[in-house]
């Protein structure tokens, strides 16, 4: 890892322009993460260019400096980048529509935590004991002799906090909360990132979890629960897709269910499913059956066939890899 870091630290000295990608539908640790490591590299007076694939969810749009993040414009593919750091992104296809960003990268760093990572990069910081991408940033800029200052700090807590549950799930080690004392020492408004992440859902990302509850399925015992949403649901409650989040952490909350499975009709019959386990199951395996990915208790894949055959396909896999 030691002799990892400073090859990177290395590259990055002597990169002149450096681009920072962040994946498809991207979490609060992908958008905390890409951000925090553009806001380090440009205090060592580096050129950092952030591309995004998706929109920013709302959630996140309160975070320092995020008008950074633009989309991929196509004349840059004529300029090779000299180096390209992804986060948070375990294989090339979660880059989505700006993936050939990478094969225009005379060189790739490739930091994340996915248990699932395919080593995509030319160097490759893989560690799937950090509770999330955020961690590995934090260390990386630390070791480099970068200050965290509030709004790195900021962008970091972010990252942890919301891939933790609020420091909740088993992946949360003792240097997770180590570095969190970093954070709130650096002067982060802890109370105010709180409220804004978890206590501010709009009344029509309410609504469209009203009518997503409302089709709740469970199977063995209720130990496994489905919901879906559709796009008919989301026009109804005049909300986005991004609404979706926290939907499926209500489900396996619910005391008897180990593996919660929501199911998103994209298109008609493209259905993005997240699975997330409670104590034992390993979802990531259940979704590389599917050509997904991800951890054993947070896992995602895309199935192409209609809402109703896409849910009994997952179950049927649930239940046989119980
Ligand atoms: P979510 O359910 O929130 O979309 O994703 C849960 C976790 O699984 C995240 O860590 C995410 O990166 C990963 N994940 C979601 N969908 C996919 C996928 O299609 N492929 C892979 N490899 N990972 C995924
Ligand atoms: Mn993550």
């Amino acid at each position: 890892m030691n002799n990892t870091i400073s090859e990177l630290i290395k590259k990055i000295s002597t990169a002149n322009n450096i681009y920072i990608a962040s994946h498809v539908n991207p979490d609060g640790d992908s958008i905390g993460s890409i951000l925090a490591m553009a806001l380090g590299l440009r205090k060592i007076n580096k050129n950092v260019n952030i591309i995004k694939t998706d929109e920013i969810p709302s959630d996140y749009l309160f975070l320092p400096n995020i008008h950074m993040i633009r989309t991929y414009d196509i004349d840059e593919e004529k300029d090779p980048i000299d180096l390209l750091v992804v986060l948070d992104c375990g294989d090339i296809d979660r880059l989505g529509k700006f993936k050939s960003i990478v094969s225009n990268s005379k060189f790739v760093i490739n930091i994340d935590h996915h248990i699932s990572n395919s080593g995509f990069g030319d160097i490759n910081i893989v560690d799937e004991q950090s509770a999330a991408t955020g961690e590995l940033v934090f260390d990386l800029l630390v070791g480099m002799g970068i200050q965290i200052d509030k709004e790195i700090a900021t962008c970091l807590y972010t990252a942890i906090s919301t891939d933790t549950g609020s420091f909740s799930y088993d992946n949360v080690t003792s240097r997770t909360h180590e570095i969190v004392v970093s954070l709130i020492n650096a002067g982060i408004d802890k109370s105010d990132i709180n409220i804004r992440l978890y206590q501010s859902r709009s009344i029509e990302r309410t609504n469209l979890f009203i009518s997503s509850f409302s089709t709740l399925k469970t199977y063995n015992d209720n130990k496994i629960a489905t919901v879906k949403v559709t796009q008919d649901m989301l026009k109804k409650a005049n909300a986005k897709m991004e609404d979706t989040e926290g939907i499926i952490s209500f489900i396996r909350d619910i005391k008897p269910v180990e593996v919660a499975c929501l199911l998103k009709e994209n298109k008609e019959k493209e259905i993005k499913i997240s699975l997330r386990s409670k104590r034992f199951v390993d979802v990531s395996k259940i979704c590389s059956a599917f050509n997904g990915g991800g951890h054993k208790r947070a896992s995602g894949c895309t199935i192409n066939e209609s809402i109703n055959d896409a849910e009994r396909l997952i179950v049927e896999q649930i239940i046989k890899m119980w």
